[in-house]
């Protein structure tokens, strides 16, 4: 069985000092899950992640589930002359556990490409860091039936290369755009089907063993009410949760309710 992998992704919002009282806040109310299996992972900004990591390291509840933190995006590049960028060693130093690669925001406002995504994917891994590799369709794709063609070249194109036990590492985020920050949560049945396509893909592509170990999380829309429903589907593994993780207290119910259903 997978274990769950429920992450938050806190966008362009809190400060180091923010995000710190969200820690202090969010540690107790999931302390009761110390033994459960579930991944739990939080990524803020770039300039709250060293706080974050620090906190989390220290606060109550921080040694089984650990709770990891990652950063919402990195350069495929080691170093150089990359004003703006950030560097998977940056990352690491700074208490990084896993990189969001290829969100919808970073591939429709800045650009990012298939070809981006299969580098950064290359890096994180090589950097021992996981990939959190976000795929998913538009409104336009889904409505004129072009939601799994899109979700292959996606697939295909993002992990051409990578080895079939890296594959079993790495999480596969499928976020339909039409959902993210909409409040239109896909159906658990939509989700599921998305899910089993990306899965057959990964079995092509790199055999039985990777893409039966490979999490794959739902993230659009999630909120407390959504989230048990979406985990009782077979294909389903987790969630990435973006407004409703801001809240510490309204991500901890999510937290306490995939754990339930997984
Ligand atoms: C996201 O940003 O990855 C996301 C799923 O956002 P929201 O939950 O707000 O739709």
């Amino acid at each position: 069985m997978r274990r769950p992998f429920i992450a938050a992704n806190w966008k362009m919002h809190k400060t180091a000092q923010e995000a710190v009282a969200y820690a202090e806040h969010f540690l107790p109310l999931v302390g009761q899950l110390r033994e459960a299996t579930t991944d739990i992972v939080l990524a803020p900004p770039f300039l709250a992640l060293p706080a974050l990591a620090q906190e989390l390291s220290r606060g109550p509840g921080s040694t089984s589930p650990p709770i990891g933190v990652a950063a919402q995006n990195v350069s495929a590049e080691p170093h150089g002359a990359f004003t703006g960028e950030i560097s998977l060693d940056m990352l690491t130093a700074a208490g990084a556990t896993s990189v969001i690669l290829g969100h919808s925001e970073r591939r429709q406002l800045f650009g990012e490409t298939d070809a981006g995504v299969r580098a950064k994917t290359r890096a994180t891994l090589a950097a021992g860091l996981t990939p959190i590799v976000c795929i998913g369709e538009t409104l336009d794709d889904r409505e004129t039936n072009r939601t799994l063609d899109v979700l292959t070249r996606q697939v295909e194109q993002g992990l051409d290369g990578r080895s079939r036990e890296e594959i079993g590492t790495l999480v596969m985020a499928y976020e339909p755009v039409w959902a993210i920050g909409t409040g239109r949560v896909a159906t658990p049945e939509q989700a599921n089907a998305a899910h089993r396509h990306v899965r057959g893909k990964l079995k092509e592509q790199f055999g039985t063993d990777g893409a039966a170990a490979c999490r794959i999380i739902y993230g659009g829309s999630v909120k407390p009410d959504s989230i048990a429903a979406l985990m009782a589907q077979p294909e389903v593994d987790g969630a990435l949760v973006g407004g409703a993780s801001l809240d510490p207290v309204s991500f901890a119910k999510i937290v306490a309710l995939s754990h339930e259903t997984a």
